[in-house]
């Protein structure tokens, strides 16, 4: 037999067994907390790195631990060093550890809908509901639904006949997502007043019959109209409504809770209602820093028909959204909010001291100043000053391929990790993940 070949038989008999790689006391307790066939898949996987001669034999079940997830889904966590704080990609707002908490304990069996005083059934999601009407004291009544797309279907749905809307707010989300295809799959009309750029208080007015459902007024959220522009705000069109018996419906986006100091542009719940309008849409994954969730605030009446719409059923949410939702209002100020009110002086610090870590291990690492972005359809065009960690182009593949995946972003011949966008308490770690693509070149 030529030598190749005899070292390819010897492999494969010392390839341990699958039942006996199975057997051994850590991969059985794995196998107990992540499934059997996933890790048999591993176990098969590692053995055919045997074969391979990439793994020695002996080296089986640390392979096998090594490359074994940390839980039965395959979702990772991900550092978002993209200085983008809501990425839709990255799964938009990461929840603070209250919520997370709230999500774990609400996971089992949960009183989401039963009142535990009486043995009676009570309305479902309660807490939350009150969480919001505290929170955003303008508001009546409150309804939670799967995401804003999702609110906005519902009110199309309920209200509408005719929605009347400004050709300039005729906005695409992102990926696809336009605004008038969703309303106009509900069945509702669309009736479009104004151009462009312009539209009056008078092009609603005359817009307005018997059908009209609705006026909606939709927050550009991801870009701006410059020059010879006109809008109509929410206060100006309310009393011009005012009588006329049609409600005004905002669709907000981002679901700011009041008006943020940083974000002049941006238009917040209590102020929206407290301006006039009858409801107003928001995403819990936004800047309120929650989970998904369609956000329905205002009148009572209104509420009401929503709720009681069949299309609600097939739209409202889980108990953890409900835990999640509920402890990101009441709870600790979760991260998105922190993030945004992070001064820069702080994250030039922790820049500065974590390039100087990289360098002293004898990479290329310096600390700049970067601008960092609300991102996820908020505050379009707005930079927030930031600090980076600068290093060479070459990390960017790596740092998102490695064990602790780092997304970061490429600025000329240097990728860039913003820490606007990293909790503090994760800067170790982040040094950790960009020290071990570097062990691995040297
Ligand atoms: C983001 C956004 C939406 C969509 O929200 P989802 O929660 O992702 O469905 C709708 N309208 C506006 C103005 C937005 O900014």
């Amino acid at each position: 037999m030529p030598m190749v070949e005899n070292v390819r038989a010897d492999r494969r008999r010392q390839v341990p067994r699958t039942d006996t790689l199975l057997a051994d006391p850590q991969l059985a307790e794995a196998a107990e907390r992540l499934g059997r066939e996933l890790v048999k898949a591993t176990v098969q996987r590692v053995q055919q790195r045997i074969r391979e001669g990439a793994v020695l034999p002996a080296a089986a079940v640390d392979a096998v631990l090594a490359v074994l997830p940390a839980t039965a889904s395959s979702l990772r966590p991900v550092l978002n060093a993209t200085g983008v704080l809501v990425h839709t990609n990255l799964g938009r707002a990461p929840l603070s550890a209250a919520a997370v908490a709230a999500v774990a304990a609400a996971s089992g069996t949960t009183d989401v809908e039963l009142d535990l005083a009486t043995g009676r059934r009570g309305p479902r999601g309660e807490a939350a509901l009150a969480a919001l009407l505290a929170a955003v004291p303008a508001a009546e009544a409150a309804l939670v639904v799967n995401n804003c797309a999702a609110a906005l279907a519902l009110v199309a749905t309920t209200l509408g006949g005719e929605l009347v809307i400004a050709r300039g707010e005729l906005v695409e989300i992102g990926d696809g997502f336009r605004i008038p295809e969703l309303l106009g799959a509900t069945g509702a009309r669309l009736r479009e007043v104004g151009t462009t750029n312009r539209v009056t208080l008078g092009d609603y007015r005359d817009a307005l019959h018997a059908e009209t459902g609705a006026v909606l007024k939709v927050h550009p959220s991801n870009f701006v109209v410059r020059g010879f522009t006109r809008a109509v705000p929410i206060a100006e069109l309310a009393a011009g409504l005012a009588g006329r018996g049609v409600p005004l419906v905002a669709d907000v986006g981002s679901g700011l809770l009041r008006p943020h100091p940083a974000l002049p542009d941006e238009p917040d719940l209590q102020t929206t209602l407290a301006d006039g309008a009858d409801l107003v849409l928001a995403s819990g994954d936004k800047l309120l820093g929650g989970p998904q969730a369609g956000i329905v605030l205002g009148r009572a009446d209104l509420v009401q028909r929503l709720r009681r719409h069949p299309l609600y059923r097939a739209l409202r949410v889980d108990k953890t959204t409900l835990a999640a939702l509920e402890a990101t209002l009441r709870g600790p100020v979760p991260p998105v909010p922190q993030m945004l009110a992070a001064d820069v002086a702080g994250l030039r610090r922790r820049a500065e001291a974590l390039a100087a870590r990289l360098a002293a291990a004898g990479l290329d690492a310096v600390a700049v100043d970067s601008e960092a972005r609300v991102g996820g359809g908020g505050a379009p065009e707005h930079p927030l000053p930031s600090a980076a960690v600068s290093l060479p182009e070459a990390f960017a593949d790596p740092l998102r391929a490695g064990t602790r995946p780092v997304v970061g972003y490429r600025a000329g011949d240097r990728t860039l990790l913003d820490l606007r966008s990293v909790p503090p308490a994760a800067d170790g770690e982040l040094a950790a993940a960009v020290l071990e693509v570097a062990a691995r070149w040297t």
